[in-house]
């Protein structure tokens, strides 16, 4: 039987913001232990929250470039449940009420496009950090003792969650790796996984081929890095497809996947209930974003309709590559200019890696002519191009000379003024023949074509 992988996912995204969610303190890497905190994000008794404005405005703005509705009306609500990481008992998260809802992202693939629906987009706080010392894989079982950092309490974060729309996990990674640039590209995050700015939890699930209904599935946890998850996901749908091929029924579980061993382990819950007993947020007014949603609307291609806009000009492989190094801005400035796309693709990628053009019309002009000119005389201008003001026009006069009349009288000049290394090759060291092209280039300032000037050397040598 052929079975099919069903995968959803569950995506936090810390927001860059330069404070958290509900106080004042800053956000940031690198602070000591539990500075970064106030009465507020630690809970004290009578301490008020207040809305971070710009956490809000990203939230909008990201759910538009996820293509979600966004809530005329959005409520904050408290989640219940108890932990050392929680101070207040509760986490402000938005929960029947969320700010951006039914999206959906474009996935450009090898052969087209998918559409992976997004249920939900909401804003939330970061519970704080704790670190179990002494115990076996930092878990809590067996660990001598627990660390809290409350410098990440209260910091914002945008869970996004799609529809089980995700059928392989190298699908999944190139979800992943659309939505980070397109986080990034909006400025409203870092998003990245080894820092935990980016953490997924992915939802696996297989059936038959062919059958429609969802069966029971395996929640994933604690996968860091694009490569573990891919990992996690292809290990959770071998053992599933094990489980049912020896007629039994896959279990509802959560699992921690362990990079070590390529393994998947329970993951020990710290919420055992499942009833969070959700209620409105007292403390905080509802979210009208009316006003907020002009000046988000203004959003800039995404990463996936920037792929779909280069093909079939370059090839799928090509363009993907090009919007997901971010050289695409500058492939575009070139074809702009009148360079055949293929052409610009490779310049970008290769000798002009790195360089932001800064005058696309003039590199167009060396780039046409880049088959007559000298290598490095090239290679110069195309660095140079990243210069304002550049012109072509002292490079393209280097052209190389690759007429033989008019290289004569250097070459024979050379041969002349070096009589001891003529007799020293024709007396067998050919070595030489290196020396005397060096002569020639370095007479005509590197514009002498040197294939040409080889064999015109070797000729007169020889004779
Ligand atoms: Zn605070």
């Amino acid at each position: 039987m052929t079975w099919e992988p069903v995968i959803g996912l569950e995506i936090h995204v810390q927001l860059k913001t330069r404070t958290k969610m509900f106080c004042r303190c800053p956000v940031g890497f690198g602070a000591g232990e539990n500075t970064q905190t106030c009465p507020v994000c630690l809970g004290f008794p009578g301490a008020l929250p207040v809305m971070n404005r710009r956490a809000v405005e990203w939230t909008v703005k990201l759910g538009l470039a996820l293509d979600c509705e966004i809530a005329p009306h959005a409520v904050f609500a408290r989640k219940n449940y108890f932990y050392p990481d929680l101070p207040k008992g509760y986490q402000i998260s938005q929960y029947d009420l969320p700010s951006c809802i039914n999206g959906k992202v474009l996935l450009p693939t090898a052969d087209g496009d998918r559409v992976i629906g997004i249920v939900r987009a909401h804003l939330e706080e970061d519970a704080a950090k704790t670190v179990h010392v002494g115990g076996a894989g930092g878990r809590i079982v067996g660990a001598g003792r627990s660390l809290v950092d409350y410098n990440r309490g209260g910091v914002p974060l945008v869970e996004i969650v799609t529809q089980p729309d995700l059928r392989t996990s190298d699908d999944v990674k190139r979800f992943l790796q659309l939505l980070r640039q397109t986080v990034v590209e909006l400025g409203v995050s870092d998003a990245e996984m080894e820092k935990g700015t980016m953490r997924v939890d992915a939802n696996v699930s297989v059936r038959p081929a062919g059958e429609s209904e969802l069966r029971t599935r395996w929640e994933l946890k604690n996968m860091n890095s694009f490569t573990f998850l891919g990992r996690g996901i292809d290990a959770a749908v071998r053992e599933q497809v094990a489980v049912y091929e020896s007629a039994q029924e896959v279990v509802q579980e959560t699992y921690d996947y362990d990079a070590d061993s390529d393994t998947l382990t329970p993951h020990r819950s710290k919420e055992e209930a499942d009833d969070y007993r959700y209620f409105p947020e007292p403390d905080l007014v509802p979210i009208l974003p009316a006003k907020l949603l002009d000046a988000a609307r203004e959003l800039p291609e995404s990463p996936a309709e920037r792929i779909r806009r280069l093909e079939p000009a370059v090839s799928f492989a090509t363009a993907w590559e090009l919007v997901t190094t971010e050289r695409d801005a500058e492939h575009d400035k070139l074809v702009a200019a009148g360079v055949e796309p293929r052409t610009a693709a490779n310049v970008v990628r290769n000798e002009a890696a790195g360089v932001t053009i800064a005058e696309p019309a003039e590199l167009a002009r060396v780039i046409e002519a880049r088959d007559r000119l000298p290598r490095e005389v090239y290679l110069t201008a195309v660095e140079a191009s990243a210069e304002p003001g550049f012109g072509a026009d002292s490079y393209l006069t280097k052209e190389q000379v690759s007429d033989e009349g008019s290289l004569e009288p250097v070459v024979d000049a050379v041969l002349a003024a070096h009589p001891d290394q003529v007799a020293a090759f024709r007396g067998g060291k050919e070595g030489l023949l290196g020396f005397f092209v060096g002569q020639v280039m370095k007479e005509t300032g590197g514009t002498a074509n040197p294939k040409l000037v080889g064999d015109m050397l070797r000729e007169r040598l020889q004779s």
